[in-house]
């Protein structure tokens, strides 16, 4: 079995066993999200010994050049020593200057966008605190032209990153931040095609940059953005959605609640109901659908029982 040395400690390892699994195992809490090598935040540096080839292959040369590996894909196949991630080779500073409510638990967090820090609208970033040694992902909801970085985030109860965001974080608060990733983004081979986004909750917040971005990049064919929320106190930017909607006549903004009356200009029902009448309406969708993983997966059923093709759906799951 391979020792794994971390923080002066070693550990035996499984030949079989993700690297963060064992070492989590023993108490460690490193930081993960996805668990399936897409987000990045469980990412360590190999100080001696080589990571598994596979637990390298998304990563940019020069984290590959340092031993940077993702500790939920690397099955130690040697001793290996590993560290936490230097910030100053992974993150980018940033400093928030703005937070506010968007309602009772949605807080935007607005930030100075890094130097040459470029990303696509839809994509997400991996956030760092370093005093709690989490990581956890969050959407950008800002497009291109803005020359911030903006966050929605949804409080959970007992969230240890949300908890810290609506607790301490306040205007000058430093936060580190992640290269972009993802691919749930506008594509110019999408301008001859409707487009359908659909999302619960804070799934708006990758939805709000891609429509902007769509219609910005000049797509002229059918743009229909379906919002959820358990209530009509879930939702929020009803009012910069509908000033869009009335802007562009081909977007279309339909909030949508499980319980309670109908929003303005929306609907009362289950998201997956909306969106199959939404489907049966055009054919050619090309989809984005976002927010809590359930939810996205339930739309993505019901995508696929209408007969939509799985390469014309993109989707940021929050995992
Ligand atoms: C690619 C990606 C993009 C994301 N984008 C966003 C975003 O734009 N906005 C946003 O608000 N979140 C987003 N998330 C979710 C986010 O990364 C965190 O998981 C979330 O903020 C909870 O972190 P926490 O530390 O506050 O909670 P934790 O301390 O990790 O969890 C506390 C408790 O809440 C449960 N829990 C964790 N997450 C959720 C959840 N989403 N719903 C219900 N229960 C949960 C846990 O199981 C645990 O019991 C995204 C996730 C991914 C993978």
């Amino acid at each position: 079995m391979p020792t794994i040395t971390f923080q002066g400690q070693s550990f035996q390892c499984d030949t079989d066993e993700p690297l963060l699994e064992t070492l989590n195992r023993q108490g460690l809490n490193l930081p993960f999200g996805c668990r399936a090598g897409i987000c990045q935040a469980c990412m360590l540096k190999a100080t001696h010994g080589m990571p598994s080839e596979d637990a390298q292959a998304g990563l940019e040369k020069k984290l590959k050049e340092k031993g940077y590996f993702l500790s939920c894909l690397c099955k130690a196949e040697s001793d290996m020593e590993v560290e936490l991630p230097d910030p100053a080779d992974k993150y980018h500073s940033s400093i928030v200057f703005e937070k506010l409510f968007l309602n009772a638990s949605v807080i935007r967090l607005r930030c100075s966008r890094p130097d040459g820090f470029i990303y696509q609208p839809g994509q997400f970033v991996n956030l760092l605190q370093p005093e709690l040694g989490l990581t956890r992902s969050y959407s950008l909801a800002s497009t291109r032209d803005d020359n911030f970085l903006e966050f929605h985030i949804r409080l959970i109860p007992d969230g240890r990153m949300s908890g810290w965001i609506a607790d301490k974080v306040e205007n000058g608060t430093f936060l580190f931040v992640s290269d972009a990733m993802g691919n749930c983004c506008y594509n110019k081979a999408y301008s001859d095609y409707p487009l359908l986004l659909a999302g619960t909750g804070t799934g708006l917040a990758p939805l709000y940059g891609i429509v902007r971005d769509a219609i910005a990049s000049g797509h002229h064919q059918d743009i229909h953005l379906l919002h959820g929320g358990l209530n009509s106190d879930g939702l929020y930017y009803q009012e910069q959605l509908q000033q869009l909607a009335q802007r562009y006549d081909h977007f279309t903004y339909q909030p949508c609640v499980l319980n309670g009356e109908a929003p303005e200009g929306g609907v009362q029902g289950s998201v997956d109901d909306q969106l199959q009448q939404i489907l049966k309406a055009e054919h050619n969708w090309r989809i984005f659908l976002c927010g809590d993983s359930e939810m996205v997966n339930a739309m993505r059923k019901v995508c696929f029982a209408h007969g939509t093709d799985d390469s014309d759906i993109h989707t940021d799951a929050f995992g």
